[in-house]
């Protein structure tokens, strides 16, 4: 899975450059990438950053720890601002998101991690056939079966296979598991399950170049989001606005109109089980199954870190009840379907009708 975390712009608040504002600094990046001060922006190998690299002269700028920029970038990838062209990827713990993990071995028994590789010896005289330990004497071997010392590799026994053996339940095995240990949280995580952070050169885009040499990139970075990066979808501003706008029709023309909610009932629990990434592809899924069952004329937009809110047009209360209805049945049904990863399995997806408010004074 690939994961790119995406706040906007402003919301990247730390470190400080006395008497500068982020924006300050985000727009002295881009300017400085205008004027080819800095011609690129390339990830360089650092420990201290959660993802392994840093953009120093980002970082620089911008007046943040190593890594820390990162996710200023994205929002200005986002924007439309830079362009990316994918450098590297590294693996990070999908629930700290950092790179410092540790491949584990472990005994497929007990779960130790007290396992270590041995061989096998077959001894030909009685046909025992059992780890090296259980042949060892002091400097010989000795059968554990037969108690005859055996001499010469070849003539009396043979290794026919490296092994693995567990110290604390004596289990042999072929291979023990492997899985990473997430040196940050402490964490075990499956081999698959590790979240693949893409790593990018920036440069600035075209529309970036334009939003400098008309002077409009402060207004362009400073502007609310108005569209949600995750799902593609309009964030809670949109929504607003489209909401206004029913609740001023109705009010002149008594046009009918309805506002529903609905949302992973069960989000932070998933969370919790699972890590934000994989939660953040159930919500993925839930608004292209949205998208597809609401009509072209209701406004969808994406109102909470796991919910949605939609305004539908011309539609009453009954109306509201049988497309919020249909909406929850055929998202359940498709995330529980044959296939889908656990955190699709186990996610629960409620609907209600929501009163709006009465609608705001001009
Ligand atoms: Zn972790
Ligand atoms: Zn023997
Ligand atoms: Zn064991």
């Amino acid at each position: 899975m690939m994961s790119k975390a995406t706040p906007s712009v402003s919301s990247q608040v730390s470190g400080s450059n006395a008497g500068t504002t982020l924006t300050d600094r985000v727009v002295e990046l881009v300017t400085s990438l205008a004027t080819g001060a800095v011609p690129k922006l390339v990830p360089e190998r650092s420990i201290a950053s959660p993802v392994a690299y840093t953009y120093a002269e980002a970082a620089r700028i911008l007046g943040v720890a190593p890594g820390e920029e990162i996710a200023t970038l994205d929002a200005l990838e986002d924007r439309g601002v830079l362009a990316a062209e994918p450098v590297t990827t590294v693996p990070v713990c999908p629930f700290c998101r950092t790179y410092p993990l540790r491949v584990e071995r472990a005994c497929q028994e007990c779960g130790s991690t007290a396992v270590h590789r041995t061989t096998m010896i077959h001894h030909y005289r009685c046909g025992n056939v059992s780890p090296e330990e259980t042949y060892r004497h002091d400097a010989d071997l000795v059968c554990p079966k037969c108690n005859h010392k055996l001499r010469h590799i070849g003539v009396d026994y043979e290794r026919p296979s490296g092994v693995w053996l567990c110290d604390d339940c004596h289990q042999v095995s072929d291979a023990p598991e492997l899985r990473y240990h997430s040196l940050t949280c402490d964490r075990r995580v499956p081999l698959d399950d590790v979240v693949d952070r893409q790593l990018s050169a920036y440069t600035l885009s075209p529309d970036g170049a334009h939003l400098v040499s008309e002077g409009t990139l402060r207004a362009a970075i400073e502007r609310p989001d108005v569209s949600d990066s995750l799902t593609g979808l309009p964030g809670a501003a949109a929504i607003d606005r489209a909401l206004q706008l029913e609740q001023t029709r109705a009010e002149r023309y008594g046009t009918k109109f309805a506002l529903v909610r609905f949302h992973l009932s069960n989000g932070p629990e998933l969370g919790e089980r699972f890590g934000e990434e994989a939660v953040s592809r159930v919500v993925k899924t839930l608004a292209t199954i949205a998208r597809e069952n609401l009509r072209t004329i209701d406004a969808v937009g994406r109102s909470e870190r796991y919910g949605f809110l939609a305004v539908l047009p011309e539609t009453d209360s009954e109306g509201a009840r049988v497309a919020l209805s249909k909406l929850t049945e055929s998202a359940q049904a498709y995330m529980h379907g044959l296939g889908r990863d656990e955190a699709h399995r186990a996610a629960n997806v409620a609907g209600e009708i929501v009163e709006p408010t009465a609608p705001k004074a001009e």
